[in-house]
């Protein structure tokens, strides 16, 4: 921890900090109280910090002495986020980035170079694929693309020039899963390293550094908010990749994270423990209602008996999580004709918040790809995403009633 201006010894967590609870650490890790005795964790909104003299700022930026400089370098707010979630996915260092792309760019920045190849799945996020595809190959760095699930189609695709495997489990929309372990095995038996984007699960329902990942991504837009407010992001792993070799890339090319944002990040992941049981409990609850609906064709959801990876709920990963989708019989027509009958969910492509989302896949999140693309990814027409919220689910399950009992 970088010191913030000198602290006496007040009873803020350090060292055991690393035993205490998850929920404790989540509260109370990473924020050093400054000698105001405050509470609540500061922001600290400085461009750059002073120097008591010519020879510590000379000391500064050789590295002979450790501290602040510049915050696209480092700042306490920052700092405090990136400690609090290192504990929490359980790795050694963090560093927090502006998005959850500029999460991305950083660890492909830093762990890539020309000629190198990328391993990912087939179903990913939609900015992640388009940056693979249309910008690092500019830089002679090439992706294959897999099926998800199926570890073997992974091992079978890594060749020489392999460095990263990529993956989200559960995926969006559509909550398909890999068992982590099993992948991070092949990852390195043929020296490759493995990086999960954590952004469904957050560490409070699953810690993929634990189960052999070698970085953890995340948009901290989504849960680690929890509120919808800011865009962030984070990469998570061990003292080298991500300390040296991820940070590198971030402090010199720049997309560091705000104070500010890091702030309410700090905040969001205060309650991230609560909010993952409550989302998960709702989405659970809308998974089964949803499939008992005759106007529904199919529900995609990990906590279902008849999910194809469900055995990996309860040990990977803790709980179904709180994103369910869902086929409607009647394509588009009805799958619009649903979302526009809503009063209570929001149309908007977020995920993460309290209030809940409805979204229409194969015109949005996915909406660049060729039908033929859309069809192989498995997302129909009829296909609805709901980012489960924490609002009453009797209303949630109102709001979507009305249009399910009438189509
Ligand atoms: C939103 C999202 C991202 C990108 O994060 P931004 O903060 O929007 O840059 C990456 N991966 C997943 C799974 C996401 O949902």
């Amino acid at each position: 921890m970088i010191s913030t201006t000198p602290t006496d010894d007040l009873p803020v967590l350090s060292g055991a900090e690393r035993e205490a609870g998850f929920a404790t650490r989540a509260i109370r890790t990473g924020h050093q109280r400054t000698a105001e005795g405050e509470h609540g964790e500061p922001i600290f909104t400085t461009s750059s910090y002073v120097f008591a003299s010519a020879a510590e700022a000379a000391a500064r930026f050789s590295g002979e002495t450790v501290g602040n400089i510049y915050s696209r370098f480092t700042n306490p707010t920052v700092r405090a986020f990136e400690e609090r979630l290192a504990s929490l996915e359980g790795g050694e260092r963090c560093v927090a980035t502006a998005s959850g792309m500029a999460a991305i760019l950083a660890v492909c920045m830093g762990l890539l170079k020309t000629g190198d190849g990328m391993l990912a799945s087939r179903s990913l996020f939609g900015s992640t694929t388009l940056l693979f595809n249309k910008y690092l190959t500019r830089f002679g760095i090439e992706t294959r693309y897999v099926t998800l699930s199926d570890p073997a189609a992974w091992e079978a695709a890594i060749d020489s020039r392999t460095r990263l495997l990529f993956c989200e489990t559960p995926s969006n929309p559509l909550t398909e899963m890999v068992d982590l372990r099993q992948l991070a095995d092949i990852a390195h038996r043929h020296d490759c390293l493995l990086v999960v984007d954590n952004c469904f699960c957050t560490p409070a329902l699953q810690r993929p550094l634990e189960l052999g990942a070698d970085l953890v991504v995340h948009s901290a837009t989504k849960y680690l908010d929890g509120q919808g407010r800011c865009v962030g992001g984070a990469v998570v792993g061990d003292r080298k990749l991500v300390g040296e070799e991820v940070y590198g890339v971030l402090r010199t090319a720049g997309p560091t994270l705000s104070p500010f944002n890091a702030w309410v990040f700090l905040k969001g992941l205060e309650t991230l423990a609560l909010r993952m049981q409550a989302h998960s409990q709702s989405a659970a609850q809308l998974a089964n209602w949803l499939r008992d609906q005759p106007a529904i064709e199919r529900v995609y959801y990990p906590g279902l008996a008849e999910h194809p990876q469900h055995h990996l709920v309860g040990t990977q990963q803790r709980t179904g999580g709180g994103i369910v989708a869902f086929d409607v019989r009647g394509g588009q027509a009805a799958a619009w004709r649903l979302i526009d009958a809503t009063r209570l969910l929001s149309i908007t492509a977020n995920l993460g918040d309290t209030k809940s989302t409805i979204t229409h896949p194969a015109t949005t999140t996915h909406g660049r790809l060729t039908p033929a693309e859309r069809a192989l990814a498995g997302i129909g027409d009829g296909l609805v995403r709901i980012a489960v919220g924490l609002e009453d689910i009797a209303d949630i399950q109102a709001d979507l009633a009305s249009e399910l009992a009438d189509p």
